[in-house]
């Protein structure tokens, strides 16, 4: 929607009811702001293992999706990644708890169960 054109008289300037400062003559301050901070991988913290950003137990949902990502296309990769992981957590958690070291079938679960049966 258009607005209604005025006709300025004969003779006198235009003159705007809210003149715009010559931006070209002014000196401007550049502000440079630093770049927005890279996400944190997450990775496990080592002998908890749980996540160093979001303190779930390692691989968190996001690590799991990153892991998938990573991965895509090499399944087997990832398991045998994974193994190596799982065996270094056992191994850990024990060292730290060994009157009630971490159930097998929960690390496997934790580790394992959630890795995707073929390629994608
Ligand atoms: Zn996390």
């Amino acid at each position: 929607m258009e607005r209604p054109h005025r006709r300025q008289p004969k003779g006198r300037p235009c003159r705007l009811a809210h003149p715009r400062p010559n931006l070209a003559r002014q000196r401007r301050k550049v502000v440079i702001r630093p770049a927005a901070p890279a996400a944190r991988p997450h990775l496990p913290l080592r002998p908890l293992w749980i996540c160093r950003t979001c303190a779930a137990p390692w691989p968190c949902a996001t690590a799991r999706l990153t892991l998938r990502q990573e991965y895509a296309t090499d399944t087997v990769a990832l398991r045998i990644y994974l193994c190596t992981q799982l065996h270094d957590a056992a191994a850990d958690l024990h060292k730290l708890h060994p009157q009630n070291g971490p159930d097998p079938k929960a690390l496997f679960d934790r580790f394992l169960a959630w890795t995707p049966r073929a390629s994608l």
